[in-house]
């Protein structure tokens, strides 16, 4: 028996992986998709099928009626003031680079700085940092703190009038603490910077308001918020995105084209969306947020957050990267005299779903002088059975025990 009622609508968790029951603690990564989100997928490609904004046929119509439906339903569930406010792209790395590419390349100058932190994925390093050798601004890099949340003073120590943009994270994926935006975000306002707030992790785990945090941009991907992937969101102040040209230019990003007198471009959102987007993804992105807030009190507080801190706080061995429990259900952390792979291997073979490496945030890894981490990421649908399974295999592989560990995942197994 398991003790999750949000469980049963996901129906991978019945897998089996390696012979065993799946153990699915690799929710950072991305997440898995509820029945009605694969449903809806579903019922697009067999049922409403078409192009959507441009055929005069009534196909296209409902699919773009549909596809517009989710932009609403996502500018009101993070609380953007119009729907023209939210483009979709295909995820938080393109969000991203349409930023960098579409207002850096055109606003920013060598005498700008740009500041991120020490903790950023690579898709909110990289941009930046192409975009400073392109013009030859500034990349400026904030500390953490040891509870690995960004470090105020040090961020406040680093603005300056010469700063143009912020872009930090939420919550990191590789620690689970979640920052103080609205506070970051008014530092960074009194210096006249734009902010950009890269939510990837934060939608499968709170609410969000970007007028009340009154960022510039915020950006994420579906597929880790219970929806599909190929969708990414960007949000933008619509007078901002309304100065920005166009990142990639093509069909339906346009107004008219004309091969003596040039090109002119449509409107926002249309601007940002050229060529035929996720249709399918897109639908059912909306089935995605409305399971969210239908299961929000379950989905928003995890009491197994807690449950897991302590258990891996009893084994001596583990190190758990940066001071205090996380706020969400990601948990990074170095085993003394083991070798990440080694665990990796160890708990893939008994059917437990992690993730090991640099987890895309080497510069975070190198802040840390580690060359990796294990991660251990849960979500809504996991269960106290399973923390329990993951500890007492953790357990039984630094006794080197391995009649224990196929004993304890016997047990599972009938669970
Ligand atoms: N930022 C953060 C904090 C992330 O966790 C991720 C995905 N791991 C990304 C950006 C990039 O997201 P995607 O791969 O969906 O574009």
């Amino acid at each position: 028996m398991q003790d999750n009622y949000l469980r049963q609508h996901f129906p991978i968790m019945s897998a089996k992986v390696n012979g065993k029951s799946l153990i699915y603690f690799d929710n950072a990564a991305t997440t898995q998709k509820p029945q009605s989100v694969i449903e809806l997928s579903n019922h697009v490609y067999s049922a409403i099928n078409a192009n959507v904004h441009r055929a005069a046929h009534a196909l296209a119509a409902t699919a773009t009626a549909k596809y517009e439906h989710s932009r609403r339903v996502i500018q009101s569930f993070i609380h953007a003031k119009n729907d023209e406010e939210v483009i979709f792209t295909s995820g938080t790395t393109e969000s991203i680079n349409l930023v960098a590419d579409s207002w850096g390349r055109h606003f920013l100058t060598s005498e700008d700085e740009v500041l991120i932190t020490h903790a950023e994925h690579h898709a909110n390093i990289v941009p930046w940092q192409q975009l400073c050798e392109h013009t030859g601004a500034t990349l400026k890099i904030v500390p953490l703190n040891k509870f690995g949340l960004i470090d105020v003073e040090a961020f406040q120590a680093n603005l300056s009038e010469k700063t143009k943009l912020v872009a930090f994270h939420h919550i990191s994926n590789v620690v689970g603490k979640v920052n103080p935006i609205k506070q970051l975000t008014a530092l960074a306002k009194k210096v006249g910077s734009l902010v950009l707030i890269d939510a990837a992790q934060s939608v499968a785990h709170c609410e969000l308001n970007v007028q009340d945090i009154d960022c510039d941009f915020l950006v994420f991907s579906m597929h880790k918020a219970f929806g599909p992937t190929g969708v990414g969101v960007l949000y933008g102040k619509k007078e901002i995105l309304e100065k920005m040209p166009p990142y990639k230019t093509g069909g339906e990003m346009i107004k008219r084209v004309s091969l003596t007198q040039g090109t002119t471009f449509n409107k926002l959102p249309f601007k940002f969306e050229p060529g035929t987007p996720n249709i399918a993804g897109v639908i059912a992105s909306a089935e995605a947020i409305e399971f969210i807030r239908d299961n929000c009190e379950h989905i928003y507080h995890q009491p197994l957050v807690s449950y897991l801190y302590d258990s891996l706080c009893s084994i001596d061995e583990v190190n758990i990267l940066f001071d205090g429990c996380p706020d969400v259900g990601i948990f990074s952390f170095t085993i003394n005299g083991h070798h990440q792979q080694d665990i990796a291997a160890f708990f893939d073979a008994n059917g437990i779903a992690l993730r090991v490496g640099h987890h895309c945030a080497m510069p975070l890894m190198e802040y840390l002088n580690i060359d990796g981490c294990i991660r251990a990421s849960i979500s809504a649908y996991n269960t106290r059975q399973e923390v329990d399974t993951f500890v007492r295999l953790l357990k039984a592989f630094l006794k080197h025990d391995s009649a224990l560990s196929e004993k304890v995942t016997a047990v599972q197994d009938v669970q």
